[in-house]
């Protein structure tokens, strides 16, 4: 209900009483989220609910976060920059979501990767390494996975990735975003052998669990270091990316 139908109306009094409290949606709170407050869209309610929906399935991925501060996802107008979006932190909290598109175009893609990053901070209480931050977040992107695969094949087939040592424990972002790449595809990797939430625990372990990545390596993946991680993971791009033959653990 727009906020100037009741100032338009203010002295309709029979209308106005007999609206209730059913004619203030956006004022009720047990119809708003308690994931999220949506901002810049013509009807938050209903982002809000595709926002609950997301976090309901990254809950039956992964499992329930520790614990969850609403917070602010809000869309702004394209600035023409190269950020799409990005998820900012004030510790102990998720600050705010931003994305520079429309609801419609941030469906599937950027608003389920801002809204893992979210989750996985307070699934972990914690923030955690960039290379499987950014991994797991764009294995959320359920509309973009094919093509995020077909990108992998593309660089790897011209030599244009990276080794993992040199993507995992970095703090900042490398110019030719391998990160995001070769995060998504070690990260369906490590799924597809071990399923959603043996990654996240393996993630948990490794985040508060006061052990090295060799030792949760070896301990979720039969792995013994990420050098032999890294040959499994060539390997499984070189076969096409199966991830029904990976060597599932689970
Ligand atoms: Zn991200």
């Amino acid at each position: 209900m727009p906020r100037n139908w009741f100032i338009l109306t203010i002295g309709a009094f029979t209308l106005a009483a007999s609206l209730g409290s059913n004619g203030r949606a956006e004022d009720d709170a047990t119809l708003r989220s308690k994931y999220v407050r949506v901002e810049g869209v013509l009807n938050p309610l209903a982002v809000e609910r595709e926002c609950d929906a997301i976090v309901a399935r990254l809950v039956e991925r992964y499992g329930v976060p520790r614990r969850w501060k609403t917070l602010p996802v809000r869309f702004r107008r394209p600035n023409g920059g190269p950020v799409a979006g990005y998820t900012a932190y004030a510790r102990p909290d998720v600050a705010e979501i931003v994305l520079y598109m429309t609801f419609e175009e941030s469906r599937g893609g950027a608003l389920d990767h801002e809204l893992t990053h979210a989750f996985f901070f307070y699934y972990l209480d914690d923030y955690f390494d960039l290379f499987f931050n950014e991994g797991v977040a764009q294995n959320s992107e359920t509309a973009n996975r094919a093509r995020l695969r077909g990108e992998v094949y593309r660089r790897f087939a011209r030599g244009e990735t990276t080794s993992l040592a040199r993507l995992y424990g970095r703090n900042e972002y490398d110019p030719e975003l391998l990160l995001y790449v070769q995060g998504f595809s070690v990260v369906d990797y490590l799924i597809g052998r071990g399923g959603s939430r043996w990654f996240a625990a393996f993630l948990d372990e490794l985040t508060n669990g006061n052990v090295g990545l060799d030792d949760a390596l070896r301990r979720f993946y039969d792995c013994e270091s990420l050098d032999a991680l890294e040959r499994e993971w060539r390997e499984y791009v070189r076969n096409g990316q199966d991830r029904l033959g990976t060597r599932a653990v689970k």
